[in-house]
């Protein structure tokens, strides 16, 4: 399983395909890409990487923001339907996510009393309708709403969202499952090991567990789950890995 992200000058599609056939050896059933040109695109397919590349040959596949992910189901049988992304209620949102939202049950729950309709089997998609749903009752901005829904979230997780109001944020967050960011000039790299991003840059952070990682084109802030900002630890990576 796996995940690769892009923000960036660069048409985002080509840089995530290649990232996820460098993660493949981590195991895999199903394969999906989100990206955002006018419009906010989700492509998603069960089997392989070259299968999903082959279900989007037709589509539009424009835009310089965007992410991937190879799904190793444990919610959900492998389909294209419980493949990732995953959509907001209102499809406007989309996550990512490798791991399990241990408590998705009673979160599903609740939201299913509030009028939410799942589209999946899966835990994931739980948690980006919770996302949905703070930001309804609350009225707080998405950046919170995500630090907010993962204070009610137990289980290990790396996560990416993307939203159509906002195409120049991804907000990444990890606990328990690892993540590396990727810094270049006016771009940045998501992805679960270095391997896809060495051939950009060799600048990077490893995400520590409870941190959120909001990224723009311009700028980068990282935040612990309690709100409170953290100074990013730039590393080069050694190149012999
Ligand atoms: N628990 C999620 C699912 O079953 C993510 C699995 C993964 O790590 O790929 O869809």
């Amino acid at each position: 399983c796996g995940i690769v992200g892009y923000i960036g000058f660069r048409d985002a599609y080509p840089i995530v395909i290649k990232g996820l056939h460098r993660l493949e050896y981590r195991g895999y059933d199903s394969a999906g890409v989100s990206l955002f040109d006018k419009e906010l695109k989700v492509y998603k397919k069960a089997g392989k990487v070259s299968d999903l590349e082959a279900f989007v040959k037709d589509v539009d596949l424009g835009g310089t923001i965007g992410m991937g992910h190879t799904r190793w189901a444990t919610h959900g049988v492998p389909s294209d339907r419980n493949s990732h992304p995953h959509s907001s209620g209102n499809r406007k949102l989309t996550i990512i996510h490798n791991g399990i939202i241990e408590n998705y049950g009673v979160i599903k729950e609740a939201l299913l009393s509030k009028g939410h309709v799942f589209k999946s089997d899966t835990d994931t998609e739980v948690l980006i309708h919770l996302v949905e749903d703070i930001q309804d009752v609350t009225g707080l901005d998405l950046r919170e709403a995500v630090r907010v829904a993962l204070t009610k979230v137990i289980g290990a997780y790396a996560i990416v969202i993307m939203s159509a109001d906002e195409p120049d944020l991804l907000i990444a967050a990890r606990k328990g499952s690892p993540m590396v960011i990727g810094v270049g000039k006016g771009e940045y790299f998501i992805a679960s090991d270095a391997t896809p991003i060495v051939e950009y840059t060799k600048n990077v952070i490893y995400l520590n567990d409870n941190e959120i990682a909001y990224l723009s084109r311009e700028d980068l802030l990282i935040k612990n789950i309690d709100n409170i900002v953290q100074t990013p630890y730039i590393q080069e990576l050694d190149l012999k890995l």
